[in-house]
């Protein structure tokens, strides 16, 4: 068997969502499975669509998941180029070809003489007409033109495009890796444009031609694609022979909470569905339409996390399992074990995932970033280890990586408000006194140690008849500001003698006010 290669095969026409990234990892996990190699091609044939930074931002989002290609515009490759617009000049001869042989034909209707055939052969039955065998034989191209027509038209440099001739009442039918065998009725594809007036394919021309060309073994898409395919298995057919066409596998959609995921949804629901934020969507298009949320990435997942979900979105390997490696995906990845109906996305199973690689990667692996997350909030941290001590402290209470910061930011700086409901009903003036001479007694501890600090809590809690309990929870408040974190004298040895003094006296003056 010839080796494996596959390809991603975006449009540069905006941010990477949710379903993209989850085409690229099967697509990864498939050719790393059989030794094969991942392509990407930067399809951009559709000038009108295209978006400048799009491609860069493709990029960077796989760098980011981890999932890079052998072969692609930025890395080049044996197949180069890899962006359609430069492989221009080649796909002008595979239209030339067919319309030789008989299978595509020049048509030069004007978009006022389209127009027109949709007045014209609009029915009840037929509300909206395409341009198919119903009606290509009342329209100017050149089955219905005399040759000598369609050669002076052509001479005179009149815009064409080239389409394809769809045949009448065949069966076209393939063996789809997920969905088994699939078939359609060619009469009711319309005659698709292979080759547009600005001499560019269509991506339905360009992408079997390139799969051709790239030696592509298998093409994994999304489900939206697979009304397309008896135009590109017939384009297969005609051009190549179907014996090198590559193994289809259309993946299943990827559902929101009412239907079809789109990026409305993340507004509306507010999660995030691209994998890292979209440049483009932030400032203006925020303002402007509203569809903005934090990518996959700024909303504090890890990559491994990202990746762990995303496999599971419609796939799994039969057994309970749910948290994977990229190794053990790679292991156990089948493609014929992918699901035919659409996969449910459910942001907090994602956030579940995101938890359990949080608590499972040394903290190591991710301290930069939450690092960065600290210093974008104006607060140093200068002892990196002591930092990583820290992290280490609160992981488990973490979800997404951003909740590190209020689950550590206390171990640098005292709390700016108080959880002021939580303590008014139970301060008093005994409560007052205990603090007050708790802090005389941490002042004669010499060597601050959980015991030690421990200790004299206790007793003096004792010694005064006040309920432990109580007492605890009003020492978090005072150095925490709230109720979170982890044990309360272990975050007063962390943040040191003097400043827990110093915390508490604030406090005693703060809550005075009450
Ligand atoms: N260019 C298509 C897209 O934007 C790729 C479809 C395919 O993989 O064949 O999704």
């Amino acid at each position: 068997m010839s080796k494996v290669r596959v390809r991603f095969a975006p449009s540069p026409t905006g941010g990477l969502h949710i379903g993209g990234v989850r085409t690229v990892l099967y697509n990864y996990l498939f050719a790393k499975k059989n030794g094969g190699d991942f392509i990407v091609r930067i399809e951009d044939t559709d000038q009108t669509r295209f978006v400048p930074g799009a491609e860069q931002y493709i990029f960077d989002c796989l760098k980011w998941c981890g999932l890079m290609p052998n072969e692609s515009t930025i890395n080049g490759g044996p197949h180069a180029p890899y962006r359609q617009s430069e492989r221009k000049h080649l796909y002008k001869q595979y239209a030339e070809q067919l319309i030789k042989d008989g299978f595509a034909y020049y048509a030069f209707d004007t978009p006022n003489e389209l127009e027109q055939m949709r007045i014209d052969f609009k029915t009840v039955d037929n509300p909206l007409p395409q341009y198919d065998g119903k009606v290509r034989m009342q329209m100017r191209n050149s089955l219905t033109l005399s040759a000598d027509e369609v050669k002076k038209i052509l001479d005179e440099n009149t815009r064409h495009v080239v389409r394809i001739k769809m045949p009448a009442e065949e069966t076209i039918s393939f063996t789809d890796m997920i969905h088994d065998e699939v078939s359609f009725n060619s009469s009711l594809v319309d005659d698709k444009v292979l080759l547009k007036a600005d001499g560019m394919p269509t991506y339905h021309l360009a992408v079997v031609v390139d799969d051709f060309l790239m030696e592509i073994t298998h093409a994994f898409r999304g489900e939206e694609w697979l009304s397309s395919a008896p135009v590109h298995i017939l384009l297969w057919k005609y051009l190549f022979g179907l014996e090198h066409m590559p193994q289809w596998a259309h993946l299943p959609l990827i559902m929101g909470p009412s239907g079809k995921l789109s990026k409305r949804d993340g507004v509306k629901y507010g999660f995030p569905v691209f994998a890292i934020n979209w440049p483009q969507t932030t400032a203006e298009k925020n303002l402007k339409t509203n569809e903005f949320t934090d990518g996959f990435k700024e909303k504090g997942f890890l990559p491994e996390a990202f990746i762990n979900l995303l496999a599971l979105l419609g796939w799994n390997d039969g057994t309970e399992q749910e948290i994977y490696s990229i190794e053990e995906l790679i292991e156990n990845f089948s493609i014929e074990r992918v699901h035919t109906a659409g996969a449910k996305f459910d942001y907090e199973k994602a956030k579940w995932f995101n938890h359990e690689w949080i608590k499972k990667l040394p903290v190591s692996n991710y301290q930069q970033r939450v690092k960065e997350l600290f210093v974008s909030k104006n607060v140093k941290i200068n002892d990196d280890a002591h930092f990583k001590k820290i992290l280490d402290l609160v992981k488990e209470r973490c979800v997404l990586l951003t909740d590190f910061f209020d689950q550590a930011v206390f171990f640098y700086q005292p709390p700016i408000v108080y959880d002021e409901e939580s303590i008014k009903s139970k301060w008093d003036d005994a409560k007052h006194d205990f603090f007050k001479e708790l802090t005389s007694k941490y002042n004669g501890i010499s060597d601050w140690n959980l015991n030690l600090i421990e200790g004299e809590f206790k007793a003096l809690a004792t010694e005064k008849n006040i309920k432990i309990g109580e007492l605890q929870m009003i020492f978090r408040i005072i150095l925490v500001g709230s109720k979170i974190g982890p044990g309360v004298f272990v975050i007063a040895e962390y943040i040191g003698n003097t400043e827990t003094i110093s915390r508490i006296d604030n406090a005693l003056i703060n809550f005075s006010l009450f």
